[in-house]
């Protein structure tokens, strides 16, 4: 990191903290030639996140769809939309965090429903049902069950 005073090219981090909500780092350096200080800011490298779909076809992580699928499961729930819109970001968050650039939508799918299970039953039950494309009641008997089982 190049001094602003003197172009020095070395310096020292005196302070680091995360700043934009986790978004970018801003640093104090304190430049190892002068000791003038100074700030900078580094964003995080975010590279797109690739779903996998059960057809084996590729998309762009998309975190509104994420979003309006949650959304459309709590529909008339007592469920904030700031919840969802934190449970959305908690996923994205969770999914750049991994190594793989790769997330198969099955994976996305579990993390909401574990999400939503405490947040709210029904809308759980709505998510899974759509989600799962339970193909007969039976399917949806047993796992309505094992979540009351649960209880
Ligand atoms: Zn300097």
């Amino acid at each position: 990191m190049k001094c602003p005073y003197c172009a020095h090219l070395e310096s020292k981090v005196v302070d680091s903290r995360p700043s934009d909500e986790g978004a970018s780092i801003r640093r104090r350096r304190e430049c190892l030639a002068c000791h003038k200080r100074f700030t900078t800011y580094e964003t995080m490298e975010s590279l797109p996140l690739v779903v996998i779909k059960k057809d084996g076809s590729r998309q762009t992580f998309d975190k509104s769809k994420l979003l309006n699928g949650m959304l459309r499961a709590c529909e008339k729930r007592p469920v904030p939309f700031s919840q969802l819109e934190g449970i959305a970001n908690e996923i994205e968050q969770a999914l750049q965090n991994e190594m793989d650039r790769e997330v198969p939508s099955a994976r996305i799918g579990e993390l909401v429903m574990d999400r939503l299970r405490e947040v709210d039953e029904v809308a759980y039950v709505r998510f899974a049902s759509v989600y799962r494309q339970f193909k007969d009641i039976s399917t949806f008997m047993s796992e309505l069950n094992k979540l009351l089982a649960e209880k």
